[in-house]
């Protein structure tokens, strides 16, 4: 008798396709495989979801052409996940299919063999410090390109691949051979970046304290079934606990996941995992090939890494055995993916935890709202370390009032009160480091032509321009458009302009001249495009290479530099009057999570924050270092009277992008219909629809979009909206329906 094999492929589909079993194959196809076949004119590799003995309705029979893989690609386990992605998130099961297995194993680019890789590199390292203005303003009197350029390796660490200074920052190649025939730089030829977790490994330390051991005791007599929130304070020592869980797990021949918010900030926690683990885990970071990547989900597929380290999609690593699967920094919002399906790795972590009968954990100093939520009513465990290791004390927190602080005069417009100054200045003279937040990168958010008022905006988004410096220029921080920074204004031709918001390379170029004598590192995401980057700023970091590090939201994430005694936070209110009902959530976490860096050594700590609204209660919980004080004061003002926003209730985002206004209001509309009629006529009047109405970022990337928000206190309405959405099959390019959002701007 034939089989026959439903087939999807990753494409956005949510039927499979289905192909006769070759009698040779039948042995190896099974739901899960991965298979070769036919469609129209080309092959394509889809999954095994389904075998029977029923042909295809109609049409010529096919045949599946090859199962290259002994064992299934996708344990029945992640292919009962891919369901649930499809069913919850509402979106066609061939496209959560294609998130469960590394691009490369679709056929992808790195299935074709890769050129020969890159050997060496050309990177040009600064040899000659400048440290007063004075010596600066001599060597460049007649060239000010080469200074622009000298600043630009500066801003980088002093040192860069002279292919990135070309084609990212546009500098010269003549500019740069100035520099090194001036002698203030020297160009050498390095072997290419390799993996710079390859070697990275510290033994953790030996024993666990009272607190950690109480906490294990209490993770471990929790049934496995429940998953658990360490809720414990910046220092408290959370990523031993998970080492702890880990390697009990690994110990019984089971496997483990630990999800961290992003790979390249966090080498301390990678460096902990493979002191522990060594070679028996893997590290998915976003610098591997897809070659590599396939390379390392083969060898966890295989059973060879019990351990998997990664970032959000590493929640489908196809981990054998799997027991433990742990969500560090649960609150960050780079856990939701930005494409369908647009996962949570939280909630995916909680899904997964279900079908494999494997332990969640989750840890945070700032956990979301969300999570607590799950808390009180009892489908997740609290577990907190409420102190730091060695009973240090949590660092004090000054609010600085912007509005009536004495401001140090020479810094212009820059915001940069006395207090900061002061606790600056003698962190610097105790030969201590510190750190400053500032979220905004740039030389200064826009420009302004104080005759007309003109900004200059982006042509393709709602957007006004972000002023570089380094190189010069008018950026869209959204698409990534560039104008010239020209002498006049556009509209009316005025020869002044005003620059308005301080972005991070004002500060810095105000701190170069501010404090001489401090080494300054800036990181942001101009600072750290090129392959490394962050790595090679945060290990100088470390080495005490640097006095003031400097950047946006990257530098507040789990660092652990004992070194730093004063954290400066220069604008708190950067993010905190966006029109999104979690403005005041994540101020709150930026501001705690940065906070906790200072003072985790023996010299202690104290923290800086400059703002104008020192009375938000996001900003009292963050001084006070009290997730609690900030949930008991955001709470009620997301229930009635207020709207109602999660965690109170759930919610659903549909944004219609269109070419025109009109065709993206008209597109909404139709969803809006739809939404009441389903609403009145099957969901018992369950939903709250909101909308249509343009989103507040009213066009990207040359698209105009609306959107229309659904809230319910009933999930399950939710997933009925969800699957009846996704049986419609309407195109994700036109209209894009996202569930539980992280951003409604
Ligand atoms: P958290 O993630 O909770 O902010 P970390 O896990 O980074 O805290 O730990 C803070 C610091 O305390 C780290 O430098 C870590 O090495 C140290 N530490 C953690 N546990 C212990 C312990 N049991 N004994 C000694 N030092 C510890
Ligand atoms: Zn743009």
């Amino acid at each position: 008798m034939t089989l026959f094999a439903d087939v999807l492929l990753p494409l956005s589909v949510s039927t499979p396709y289905r192909y006769a079993v070759p009698d040779a194959l039948t042995p190896r196809v099974v739901p899960g495989t991965r298979v070769l076949v036919p469609v129209r004119r080309r092959r394509a590799v889809g999954v095994v979801s389904g075998i029977g003995s029923e042909p295809p309705a109609a049409g010529t029979q096919r045949e599946i052409l090859a199962a290259p893989d002994a064992d299934p690609a996708l344990s029945a386990e992640l292919l009962r996940l891919g369901e649930w992605l499809s069913s919850y998130y509402g979106c066609p099961s061939g496209l959560s299919l294609r998130a469960l297995l590394p691009g490369a194993l679709w056929g992808g680019r790195g299935a074709r063999v890769a050129g020969p890789a890159e050997r060496t590199e050309r990177t040009i390292t600064l040899v000659k410090a400048l440290p007063s203005l004075l010596e600066r303003e001599r060597a460049f009197s007649r060239s000010p390109k080469r200074r622009a350029a000298y600043e630009a390796l500066e801003a980088l660490g002093g040192t860069a691949p002279q292919r990135h200074l070309v084609s990212q920052l546009k500098l010269g190649t003549q500019v740069l051979n100035g520099l090194v025939r001036e002698g203030l730089a020297r160009i050498d030829r390095v072997a290419a970046p390799r993996d710079p977790f390859a070697d990275l490994a510290v033994a953790p330390p030996p024993a666990l304290t009272a607190d950690q051991r109480r906490a294990m005791d209490a993770i471990l007599g929790t049934p496995p079934e429940m998953p658990v929130l360490i809720e414990g304070v910046t220092g408290s020592g959370k990523t031993l606990v998970y080492l702890e869980m880990l390697r009990t797990v690994v110990e019984s021949g089971r496997g483990a996941i630990l999800l961290v918010p992003e790979i390249a900030l966090t080498p301390q926690t990678v460096a902990r995992v493979r002191g522990v683990f060594g070679d028996a885990v893997a590290v998915l970071h976003s610098g591997l090939s897809d070659a590599e990547r396939a390379d390392a989900w083969r060898a966890v597929r295989q059973g060879k890494k019990r351990v998997v380290v990664g970032a959000r999609s590493a929640i489908f690593a196809p981990v054998q055995r799997l027991a433990v699967i742990v969500v560090d920094e649960e609150h960050e919002p780079s856990y939701k993916q930005g494409t369908a399906p647009r996962y949570h790795a939280r909630d995916v972590a909680l899904a997964r935890g279900r079908v494999e009968g494997a332990r969640v954990l989750f840890g945070s100093a700032t956990p979301s709202l969300e999570l607590l939520h799950q808390v009180d009513h009892g489908s997740v465990r609290r577990v907190e370390l409420p102190r730091r290791v060695g009973d240090r004390p949590l660092p004090p927190v000054d609010l600085v009032d912007l509005r009536s602080a004495e401001r140090v005069p020479e810094a212009g417009p820059v915001t940069w009160s006395e207090p900061l100054d002061r606790a600056v200045r003698e962190a610097l003279e105790r030969k201590e480091q510190v750190i400053l937040l500032l979220n905004r990168r740039g030389f200064a958010s826009f420009l302004q032509c104080p005759t007309c008022g003109t900004v200059p905006g982006c042509p393709r988004c709602a957007i006004s321009l972000t002023v570089h410096a380094t190189p010069s220029a008018l950026r869209c921080h959204y698409c990534g458009h560039e104008e010239e920074l020209g002498p006049t204004c556009k509209s009316c031709g005025a020869t002044t302009r005003r620059m308005r918001g301080l972005g991070t390379q004002q500060l810095e170029h105000f701190l170069g001249s501010r404090f001489p004598a401090a080494r300054i590192a800036r990181m942001d995401l101009d600072t750290t495009s090129t392959k490394w980057s962050h790595h090679r700023i945060l290990e100088r970091v470390a080495r005490g290479e640097v006095d003031i590090l400097l950047g946006t939201q990257m530098i507040a994430k789990g660092l652990d530099f004992p070194g730093v005694t004063v954290v400066g936070v220069v604008d708190a209110d950067t993010g905190l009057h966006l029109p999104d009902f979690r403005a005041a959530e994540r101020t709150f976490q930026l501001v705690a999570q940065v906070a906790g860096r200072a003072g985790r050594g023996p010299a202690g700590g104290r923290v800086v924050v400059q703002t104008r609204s020192p009375d938000h209660h996001a900003l009292r919980a963050a001084a006070a270092h009290s997730i609690a004080a900030f949930a008991a004061a955001e709470l009620p003002l997301r229930t009635l009277p207020h709207p109602p926003y999660p965690p109170h209730v759930g919610l659903i985002r549909f944004v219609a992008l269109g070419k025109t206004e009109d065709a993206a209001a008209a597109r909404a509309t139709r969803v809006a219909d739809w939404l009441r009629r389903a609403n009145g006529e099957r969901l018992g009047g369950g939903l709250t629809i909101l909308g249509p109405a343009p989103c507040p970022i009213a066009r990207l990337h040359g698209r105009w979009r609306w959107h229309v928000l659904i809230k319910s206190a009933e999930p399950r309405l939710l997933g009925r909206v969800m699957r009846a959405w996704r049986g419609q099959g309407r195109s994700a390019a036109l209209i894009v329906a996202d569930r539980d959002p992280v951003s409604l701007l």
